[in-house]
C-alpha cells in the first residue's frame, strides 16, 4: 500500500497601511509557520490568505475588498481570514463580501493562526466566523520572533491610542493605549539581531506613551542598545507631546539611536489644529522642532501633514504652506482627509471640496521634493555610514541612520553590510556615492549572514 502523501497548506498574506501591520503580519507569519503552513508569495496560489486590513482611509478599505476579490480568482478555494482595523471597524461590511472564512478583529489578531480549522484543510465556510471584541487595555506580550523578507525588521513595542484626534479611527480600531511588556519586547529584539538583522525600527501607534513597569520609553531604548550586534535603533514615529525628557540628549549620544525623528504635524495652522483635537500649538511645535534640529547637528527631521480638514480654507492652507516652507523639514509626507464614520470631524462644517485637496496635496508634495533635495544636499562631500539593502543591476541600495537612500556600484556583495561611503552626487530621491577604499578591503572577507524568512508580505 503505497503511503498517504500529506501536504503542508499554504499561507499567503496582505498587508494594507502602517508600518505596525507590518510588524503584526511579520509575527502572523511566524505563528503560521510553527503550526505547520509554508508562507509563499502573495499573488501565488495559496491555500489560505490572509489580510491585514486598515481603516486609516476610504482608499483603504476599498483595497481590502479588492484584495479578497483578486485572491479568490487566483485561488477559488483559498480559506481567507481578514483581520486588522478594518475587520474591528467594519465588521458589517466585511459580513456582506463573499468569499470571506474568517474575520478576527484586532483584541484577537495575534491569535489568528489558532482559530482557523485544524491543517490539513481549511475549508471554505458557508458563513465567515467571527471573533470579534473590544480590545483588552492591559500590557500585552506577543510570543515568536517577526518573519522579515527584509534587512531591517520592526519591533512592536506598543499598541493604541486614547488621544482622540477628531479624524482619526485609531481610539475605535486599537483600543485604548498600552506597551509591550519590556522583557517580552527585549527578547524578540535579541532574536531578530541573532537572525542578521541590524537595524530595528520601533513601531506602535504612540510610541511615545510607552510605559511598562515604570520604565518609559528612554528606558526602553536604553535597554536595547545594550544588545550586542545591534547596530541601529530607530523611532518610527513620535507625536510632537509625547517626546519624552531627556530623548534628545540620549540621540545625540547614543552611539545605536539614529538620527531621525518623524513628528506628524497634520497642520500649520492653530484653528486647524485645534478643530483636529491636536495638542499643540504651532509655536510650541515650532519650538521643539527647532531645539531638536540645533541640538542635533544633521538630523532628519520629517513630518505628516493633512490636507483638506474640514474648515481648511484658502487663508489655513496657505497657514500651512508658509508654516512647513519656513522649517527645515527633511521630507513631508501628505495625506488628504477623508470622512471616517463614527470621527468627530464628519459632522463638522466646511467640508473641503476633492479638487481643492488634490491641489493642495499636489503643492506639498512639491516642496516635500524641494526639502528632500535640500537635505541631501548637506550630505555631499562627507563620509556617510550606510546599511545596504539590495542591489539592482551592479548599484547597491541602502539607507543612513539619517535617512538617506545612498546607491553604491559594486561588484562586492554588500547585502546587510554597513559600510562607510562618500557622497558625490544626487540623483532625485537619493545620493549617489563610492564605498571608500577600506571598505573594499574589509568586503573581501564574507558578509555577516541574514536569515531572511521567505514567503508571504511582511
Ligand atoms: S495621536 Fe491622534 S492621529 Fe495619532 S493615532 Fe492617536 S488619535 Fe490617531
Amino acid at each position: 500500500m503505497s503511503p498517504i502523501k500529506t501536504q503542508q497548506p499554504r499561507v499567503a498574506f496582505s498587508t494594507i497601511g502602517c508600518r505596525l501591520n507590518q510588524a503584526e503580519t511579520a509575527l502572523l507569519k511566524d505563528g503560521f509557520r510553527r503550526r505547520g503552513f509554508i508562507p509563499v508569495e502573495y499573488g501565488q496560489d495559496t491555500d489560505v490568505l490572509v489580510l491585514n486590513s486598515c481603516t486609516v482611509t476610504e482608499g483603504a478599505e476599498a483595497d481590502c475588498r479588492r484584495l479578497v476579490r483578486q485572491t479568490l480568482r487566483q485561488s477559488p478555494q483559498a480559506f481567507v481570514a481578514v483581520t486588522g482595523c478594518y475587520a474591528q471597524t467594519g465588521l458589517d461590511v466585511l459580513r456582506q463580501i463573499d468569499g470571506i472564512d474568517l474575520i478576527v478583529g484586532n483584541q484577537f489578531k495575534m491569535q489568528l493562526p489558532d482559530l482557523l480549522p485544524p491543517v490539513p484543510q481549511p475549508m471554505k465556510q458557508a458563513m465567515p466566523h467571527v471573533h470579534h471584541e473590544r480590545m483588552d487595555p492591559d500590557n500585552f506580550v506577543h510570543p515568536g520572533v517577526g518573519a522579515y523578507t527584509t534587512t531591517r525588521a520592526n519591533l512592536k513595542v506598543q499598541d493604541g491610542c486614547q488621544f482622540m484626534c477628531a479624524f482619526c479611527l485609531i481610539p475605535f480600531a486599537r483600543g485604548r493605549e498600552r506597551s509591550r511588556v519590556v522583557e517580552d519586547a527585549i527578547r524578540e529584539a535579541e532574536a531578530l539581531v541573532q537572525r542578521g538583522h541590524r537595524e530595528l525600527v520601533l513601531t506602535g501607534v504612540n510610541i511615545g506613551q510607552y510605559q511598562d513597569q515604570g520604565i518609559d520609553l528612554l528606558g526602553l531604548l536604553t535597554q536595547l542598545e545594550l544588545i550586542e550586534g545591534l547596530e541601529r535603533i530607530r523611532i518610527s514615529s513620535i507625536e510632537p507631546t509625547t517626546i519624552p525628557d531627556g530623548l534628545l540628549e540620549y540621540m545625540k549620544t547614543s552611539r545605536k539611536l539614529c538620527r531621525f525623528l518623524h513628528v506628524p504635524l497634520q497642520s500649520g495652522d492653530d484653528t486647524i489644529l485645534q478643530a483636529m483635537n491636536r495638542r499643540y500649538s504651532i509655536q510650541e511645535y515650532q519650538e521643539a522642532m527647532e531645539s531638536a534640529c540645533s541640538m542635533i547637528p544633521d538630523l532628519c527631521f520629517g513630518t505628516d501633514v493633512m490636507v483638506g480638514f474640514p474648515g481648511e480654507r484658502h487663508r489655513e492652507f496657505e497657514n500651512t504652506l508658509a508654516f512647513v516652507q519656513a522649517l527645515p523639514f527633511a521630507y513631508l509626507h501628505v495625506f488628504s482627509y477623508s470622512p471616517r464614520p463614527g470621527t468627530a470631524s464628519t459632522k463638522m462644517a466646511h467640508q473641503v471640496s476633492s479638487a481643492d485637496i488634490k491641489e493642495r496635496s499636489h503643492i506639498l508634495r512639491e516642496l516635500s521634493q524641494q526639502k528632500r533635495k535640500t537635505f541631501q544636499q548637506r550630505f555631499l562631500g562627507q563620509e556617510l555610514s550606510v546599511l545596504f539593502e539590495e542591489e539592482v543591476n551592479g548599484v547597491w541600495t541602502g539607507l543612513t541612520d539619517h535617512y538617506l537612500r545612498v546607491d553604491v556600484r559594486s561588484p562586492l556583495p554588500l547585502k546587510n553590510t554597513v559600510q562607510t561611503v562618500m557622497a558625490t552626487g544626487m540623483m532625485s530621491d537619493r545620493l549617489i556615492g563610492l564605498l571608500n577604499t577600506q571598505s573594499q578591503s574589509v568586503l573581501s572577507r564574507p558578509p555577516q549572514v541574514l536569515t531572511l524568512v521567505q514567503g508571504g508580505t511582511a
